[in-house]
């Protein structure tokens, strides 16, 4: 891209302007390059549901984007389960960032973690350097929130990236590992049993998946253990699970999941684990292997360097346009964004599409600053909510239509295929589910990184 001025051409050679002297150009000679007053530069932390469409929507503008992210990749998490429980490889529920956004010339991205935001001197701070920037974009997602119990923090696992889901991986078939081979029946029931806390919908997808890929496959791997001793266990503090869902779904989400053999604990919160013992407040204990917690989100923790106020699950409290007040040049989006309106005193919920259609705004609101146009509010067009529990079954609730079962299980399948970044990815992922349809397999139930 290149743009004339005067006997100075500018280049931008992807991000980098040059002002090159025409004459010496001519004449052979070596050319001066001295830097010009650069474009307005936009650094967008994450290549999320967030980021990426920020990115997009600011793509072949008159601004140079960086994308910063701790992961070189881009992960689609609604199937992150289905990585943790052996039903998908890793890579395909994931896409290279540099892949994603190399046919934006103006777009470059950066492998890197973002350790704070000075907002005063509008720097991103890095491990290693610090960047400026004229517009930020805030879109690192959120983290998981033990609510200040560190018993759980040290001992469950979380699963938020491809590196949780594969450690969860290795523990459920590690423990099928050293549970074959145990002969005290305590230590081997121990080895058994895994507890999910949290009954929102990665709780239940999650509990769910591990139930049938015990029953429908672990059962032939091995024939010398009663594998229907394994015992699946999800706590929910709330006397109800899916919380979001109407009560006809909650109540056929439980049935399904009581059916395939999961143990639900409504109302009984998770008081403190300790070397796999897990004590409820109601003075039950549970001694478990493999303990997975997906009960309390906030934040991602870069939101703490911000020294601005943050809201409930520590979410940083927007404008309607998705500014940080105090600092138009900032903006807030996806998970990280606490902003009411969603239902009444409500905040937009942490999910994809909410994340999706901020980035989209953000990027267009950036744009409408630079250029001293109105910046617009945020609207939702909401798409509902799906969760699916297990084989052939799934609960659907959106644009009035709510379903369950078969017809809802379908759809769940539509959307995410369609939903994934890349063909390949589709293709493979398409591909995965006919053979662990038919076959009743799990073909990526390996044990790996074992060298680290
Ligand atoms: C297991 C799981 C299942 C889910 N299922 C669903 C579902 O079925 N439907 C649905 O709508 N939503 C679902 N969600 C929620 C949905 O994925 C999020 O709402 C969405 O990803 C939010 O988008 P985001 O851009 O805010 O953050 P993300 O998409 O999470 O992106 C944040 C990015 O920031 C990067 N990052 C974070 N901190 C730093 C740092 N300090 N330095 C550098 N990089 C950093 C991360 O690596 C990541 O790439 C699920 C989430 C999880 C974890």
């Amino acid at each position: 891209m290149s743009e004339q001025l005067n006997d100075t051409v500018v280049l931008n050679h992807n991000k980098t302007e040059i002002l090159q002297d025409n004459k010496s150009l001519e004449k052979g000679q070596p050319v001066t390059k001295k830097r010009v007053d650069r474009r307005p530069k936009v650094v967008i932390l994450g290549a999320g549901f967030g980021g990426t469409n920020a990115a997009a929507s600011l793509s072949n503008s008159d601004m140079d984007v960086l994308v910063i992210d701790r992961n070189n990749y881009h992960g689609f998490w609604p199937l992150l389960y289905q990585v943790a429980t052996a039903g998908l490889e890793p890579q395909s529920v994931a896409y290279p960032v540099r892949g994603l956004l190399r046919k934006y010339v103006n777009v470059d991205f950066q492998l890197n973690e973002v350790t704070g935001v000075n907002l005063e001197n509008k720097q991103v701070i890095t491990q290693d350097e610090l960047i400026e920037y004229d517009y930020l974009i805030l879109s690192a997602g959120s983290a998981n929130s033990y609510f200040g119990n560190k018993s759980l923090a040290r001992e469950t696992l979380g699963l938020k990236d491809l590196d949780d889901a594969s450690r969860l991986r290795n523990r459920l078939l590690e423990s099928f590992e050293l549970a074959v081979r145990e002969q005290d029946p305590v230590k081997r029931a121990k080895l058994l049993t895994f507890v999910v806390i949290g009954g929102g919908p990665t709780g239940v997808e999650l509990s769910g998946a591990i139930s049938e890929l015990i029953r429908h496959v672990l059962n032939k791997d091995y024939p010398s253990l009663d594998v229907y001793k394994a015992r699946v266990i999800l706590l929910e503090a709330l006397p109800k699970i899916l919380g979001t869902f109407r009560d006809s779904l909650q109540q056929k989400a439980l049935h399904t999941l009581e059916k395939m053999g999961v143990e639900v604990r409504l109302g009984i919160p998770v008081e403190t684990v300790e070397n796999g013992r897990i004590r409820l407040k109601d003075g039950n204990e549970i001694e478990a292997n493999t303990i997975v917690w997906a009960a309390g989100v906030r934040s991602a923790e870069i939101a703490d360097s911000l020294g601005v106020e943050l809201a409930r699950q520590a979410r940083v409290p927007v404008e309607p346009t998705l500014q940080l007040k105090d600092h138009p040049e900032v903006f807030v989006i996806g998970d990280m964004a606490y902003l009411e309106g969603f239902k009444e005193k409500q905040a937009y919920p942490m999910v994809a599409p909410v994340a999706i259609q901020m980035g989209k705004l953000a990027g267009a609101n950036v744009l409408a600053l630079q250029h001293n146009r109105p910046l617009a509010k945020f609207k939702y067009f909401d798409k509902g909510n799906m969760a699916t529990i297990g084989r052939r079954n799934a609960i659907f609730d959106a644009f009035g239509i709510h379903m369950s079962g078969l017809p809802a299980w379908l759809s769940w399948l539509f959307v995410h295929l369609m939903s994934l970044v890349g063909f390949r990815n589709r293709l493979i992922v398409l591909m995965n589910w006919a053979y662990n349809y038919f076959t009743y397999d799990r073909g990526a139930r390996l044990i790996t990184g074992k060298k680290r």
